[in-house]
């Protein structure tokens, strides 16, 4: 919320808060609609630019106020146009965002947490232990990060009369860089619920990102609790990282079954979309070869999900070092997803997008610091490193 100047980031606040906040100055709520519109569609952050604010009101927040958001390090750009950029944060940690191309849109994968405290055993998040919660500023600060670069671009482009070499292809008609936004990053986003809750807030407000609710898709391995509080306060689209059809299986690959077990979570599941005529929950499935992607567990998965609105995303595992698990072939696979279908099960294999630069679903670890050394206490344990890269 404070840089170490102690100065108040604006982009930590709601436009609630903003207006709170103006009045503790002595100013008008409204100043608020001006900050917000300078801040997210200007991309303004220089209060003596801001010309519709006093010129006391500008030296006044030039004093106590900042707008800070994570500095864009390092960009890589994989040869399908999936790009990972590389943020760091002012306390040094670093967070990857993955931005994700497709025809007729363009998709950001955040993160809502530095590492992860879940223990899911495949992914590399987990590797690296939980080190700390965002907060709303930088969680909205790599979307606002990312949206301004892709518009720099476009700019930049459009000036060099076209000779300049786009990288970036606008998705569609859309006249936005970005159309939806995905929490599928690092970190259980429900489990810090506030601060991801009031960035979703923003990315929503229409003086901001204006994206749709709809737009948003929050992932998580099925924290009850907050899907329960989600669906009443902020119901966004809903993703669930289910895995496995049995407890047995689900307790191993996502530790966190052990408090909120299947039939729990099915049943939060359904009440989270109740009432809501055409929303449906994503199930991600992770196919594991051998391990959860048999015919019998696919009819099983069809049973466990035949009372709920559902859609089935399959993933492919992406290999993360010292992970002993493998991804299942192309035709295990189609064989899973036809039973799937054959049940009346939407389903879709997702593809793998970035590979040649590490920025598929569950290899968002990179250059991230492990503080918690997490890492170093593995090597003891197993006699073998693990691939966490340190700065
Ligand atoms: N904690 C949240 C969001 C982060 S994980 C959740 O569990 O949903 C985002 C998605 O990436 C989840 O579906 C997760 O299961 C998946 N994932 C993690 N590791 C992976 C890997 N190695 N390969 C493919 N997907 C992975």
């Amino acid at each position: 919320m404070t840089d170490s100047q102690n100065k108040t980031n604006l982009l930590s606040m709601d436009r609630d808060e903003l207006g709170g906040y103006f009045e503790s100055l002595g100013e008008k709520p409204f100043r608020a609609n001006q900050l917000f519109k300078w801040i997210y569609q200007s991309f303004e952050t220089d209060f003596e630019q801001m010309n519709n604010l006093s010129k006391v009101l500008r030296t006044r927040l030039a004093e106590v106020a900042c707008v800070h958001f994570p500095r864009l390090e390092q960009v890589q750009i994989a040869k399908d146009g999936t790009r990972k950029w590389l943020m760091r944060l002012h306390d040094g940690n670093g967070i990857e965002v993955v931005l994700i191309p497709e025809e007729d849109r363009a998709t950001l994968c955040i993160s809502s947490q530095v590492g992860c405290s879940l223990n899911c055993t495949f992914c590399a998040t987990a590797r690296q232990g939980f080190n700390r919660n965002l907060d709303a500023g930088e969680i909205v600060g790599q979307v606002w990060q990312a949206w301004h670069q892709l518009e720099k671009e476009r700019k930049e482009c459009q000036n060099a009369n076209g000779k300049a070499v786009q990288t970036y292809q606008q998705p569609g008609k859309d006249p936005r860089p970005i159309t939806n936004i995905v929490l599928m990053g690092m970190g259980e986003p429900l489990l810090n619920y506030n601060q991801v809750t009031k960035a979703i807030r923003i990315l929503l407000d229409d003086l901001a990102f204006g994206l749709s609710r709809r737009r948003i898709t929050l992932s998580t391995a099925g924290v009850v609790p907050g899907m329960q509080r989600l669906s009443k306060e902020l119901p966004v689209s809903l993703a669930v990282s289910l895995h496995a059809t049995d407890d047995t299986l689900r307790n191993t690959l996502v530790p966190l079954n052990k408090k909120y077990p299947i039939d729990v979570l099915l049943q939060a599941c359904r009440d989270y979309v109740d009432g809501r005529a055409r929303e449906r929950i994503t199930f991600e499935y992770l196919m594991l070869d051998g391990i959860n992607d048999s015919d019998a567990q696919a009819l099983e998965l069809a049973k466990l999900l035949k009372n709920v609105p559902a859609k089935v995303n399959l993933i492919p595992f992406n290999p993360v070092e010292n992970v002993p698990y493998k991804r299942s072939g192309p035709r295990r696979v189609n064989a899973f997803r036809e039973i799937l279908m054959q049940n009346g099960i939407i389903t879709v294999t997702r593809k793998t997008r970035g590979d040649d630069i590490d920025a598929a679903c569950g290899q968002l670890v990179g250059r991230v610091d492990d503080r918690t050394k997490r890492s170093a206490r593995l090597k003891t344990q197993s006699g073998v490193g693990v691939n966490i890269n340190v700065v």
